[in-house]
């Protein structure tokens, strides 16, 4: 094979990284705090419209904190969508916690409201509310907020929205990661921003952020003879990873716009393709461009673009079709299944080429 691997979601980084990260790597902060790391939380809080932002080594230890910060207990159950990846979902069982999981909607392929609404209602009815709601922001699109929200303050449940993909985007002009009582980034490597690994938990609730921090950090007490009331977790990011973060978060707006162009430029070239909606609601960050494919054509589909050379990958296989997940209750379930069936990401780097487009489209149609 000459033509070089077009991977579904690859790093995207700059000169302006390197300098940033060499510049932290001379001035000899290669601790897990210093002032990079003081800087790209000040960058993401403000990007997300929030007042607090603690910096983690992955969106999965954001999400575990996200929950503790909620009070999910021992026994506690946890409305979790079940389109989603299983890192969601791990965090809620991690604290000893059920997840309860709850089908999609075709329209944004998003939790959908109405089952959230119907759970809760029914759970109140039987005395048996959950700890939290956790939303997910699906290839970088907003759940729809409105009717969420106001479901979980009826019942007074907080809502924890996993922005893992989704910086970046806005729901009616508020960026995510800013709904519910936290919410939750990942910088991981295929990310629309990338540390190389790592997450952010973002929050207007100071006593969240706080707690987070304290957390991530051994649960220290601010006493210099190692003094613990509490058990905590070596969570923190590193200085040096968050130096490459103040990069990135940087070159966001034109990611967003790459990425964009990428989903524009297939919808136009493949008609016949179902692509993900775009809910009238809100600007997603085009994470991923995934589409649907009947029939056995989405196996072969992958199959003829391994073959070329190109990464595509299935839509996530639903938590309640996952075999760890199996004794787990789930409301509808028939919406994600079809996704998984059907659905397929192509490749959407923010650094794809227009040679590397033309490559995928002609892949798509020789089928
Ligand atoms: C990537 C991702 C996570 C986990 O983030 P990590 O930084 O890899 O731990 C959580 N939820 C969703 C929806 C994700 O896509």
């Amino acid at each position: 094979m000459t033509d070089t691997r077009i991977y579904l979601s690859p790093p995207d980084v700059s000169d302006l990284e390197r300098k940033l990260l060499l510049d932290a790597f001379d001035s000899n902060w290669v601790a897990p705090v210093g002032p990079d790391l003081d800087a790209f939380e000040e960058q993401v809080a403000e990007v997300v419209g929030v007042r607090h932002a603690v910096a983690l080594s992955s969106g999965t230890a954001a999400l575990h904190l996200a929950l503790i910060a909620a009070g999910v207990r021992r026994g506690d159950t946890v409305l979790v969508p079940s389109f989603t990846f299983v890192a969601t979902a791990n965090a809620v069982v991690y604290l000893g916690a059920r997840p309860v999981f709850v089908d999609s909607t075709p329209d944004s392929w998003n939790v959908d409201p109405a089952l959230v609404a119907e759970e809760l209602r029914a759970r109140a009815e039987r005395g048996q509310l959950p700890r939290a709601v956790i939303t997910v922001d699906m290839y970088g699109q907003c759940a729809d907020y409105d009717p969420l929200m106001e479901a979980c303050d009826r019942y007074g449940v907080p809502l924890i929205e996993d922005a893992a993909e989704a910086l970046g985007a806005t729901y009616r002009g508020q960026p995510a990661g800013s709904f519910g009582l936290a919410g939750v980034l990942s910088f991981n490597g295929n990310k629309i921003i990338t540390t190389g690994g790592g997450g952010m938990l973002v929050t207007d609730d100071g006593r969240v952020a706080k707690q987070a921090r304290h957390l991530s950090t051994q649960a220290r007490e601010p006493v210099p003879h190692y003094e613990h009331r509490t058990v905590g977790y070596n969570y923190r990011l590193s200085n040096l990873l968050a130096a490459v973060g103040r990069g990135q978060v940087q070159r966001l707006d034109q990611m967003i716009a790459a990425r964009r162009a990428t989903f524009e430029y297939y919808r136009a070239a493949l008609p016949d393709l179902t692509f993900m909606p775009v809910a009238g609601y809100g600007a997603p960050n085009y994470w991923l461009t995934c589409a649907l494919v009947d029939g056995d054509d989405r196996d072969r589909l992958i199959a003829r673009l391994a073959q070329r050379n190109i990464e595509a990958r299935p839509a996530w296989k639903p938590m309640h079709l996952q075999p760890v997940f199996q004794d787990c209750v789930v409301r509808g379930g028939g919406v994600s299944a079809d996704l998984f069936r059907r659905g397929v990401c192509l490749p959407s780097g923010s650094a794809l080429t227009e040679h590397d487009r033309e490559r995928v489209v002609d892949a798509i149609r020789e089928g």
